[in-house]
């Protein structure tokens, strides 16, 4: 696959483009058509090897073709994809990479992290959001105060999945995931990404991941 191959809307081809990427890493390579396939994946995958495109593209595709439109000044945002990564340092790439992508579309990204005071991220989300990027405790705060809903969430996105484990992210993760509104795993598409797939991470993919899931090593 190339990105020409890669069914990509033009304004999508053309932030890619301007972004450098002429030749798709092989998890893009390989990730892209099972993401955009509808399939729940558990990649192997290490920073660096160009991971967040390979869940971003498809996604922002899908979103972008379905004229997906964040409601401006809305109290309660309900972004229809959720990516989760457990360091402001990776979510804020994460989040930077989408606005690259999803510049001049629909779509609209806002990134969410703890250690800062909240009243600015919550002034982002109101003016709207269908793509949000969070670490796992400010997201469930702003779930808990009522700035977030997932009732609409259609996809989400755990990276770097190991490292959460080991910042202790567990119980947060799965707060995150049971908490009301969010799809149930057969309503929702789930994605993971880990450096190593150890049991605890067999684990997760097991409670997080429709059972057909398709592991990429
Ligand atoms: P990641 O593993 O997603 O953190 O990506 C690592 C770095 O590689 C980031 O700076 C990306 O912007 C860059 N990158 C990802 N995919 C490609 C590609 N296909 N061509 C060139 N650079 C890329």
């Amino acid at each position: 696959m190339t990105f020409d191959e890669a069914a990509l809307c033009e304004s999508l081809k053309r932030n890619v483009s301007k972004s450098g990427y002429v030749k798709p890493t092989p998890v893009q390579k390989h990730g892209i058509p099972i993401v955009s396939a509808g399939r729940d994946l558990m990649a192997c995958a290490q920073t660096g090897s160009g991971k967040t495109a390979a869940f971003l593209l498809p996604i922002l595709q899908q979103l972008m073709a379905d004229g997906a439109a964040a409601s401006c000044f809305s109290e309660t945002q309900e972004p229809e994809a959720i990516i989760v990564a457990p360091t402001r340092e990776l979510i804020n790439q994460i989040y930077l990479e989408a606005r690259k992508f999803a510049y001049g579309t629909c779509v609209r990204p806002v990134v969410v992290y703890g250690g800062v005071s909240t009243g600015h991220q919550i002034r982002d989300l109101s003016r709207g959001c269908n793509v949000l990027c969070g670490t796992p405790g400010r997201l469930l705060d702003m779930i808990g105060r009522g700035k977030v809903g997932l009732t609409k969430v259609r996809y989400l996105v755990l990276d770097e999945a190991d490292r959460m484990l080991d910042m202790g992210f567990e119980p947060d993760m799965r707060r995150l995931v049971g908490s009301p509104g969010m799809p149930s795993k057969e309503n929702r598409q789930t994605l993971m990404f880990s450096a190593t797939f150890p049991e605890d991470i067999q684990r997760l993919a097991a409670d997080f991941l429709k059972t057909d899931y398709l592991f990429l090593a």
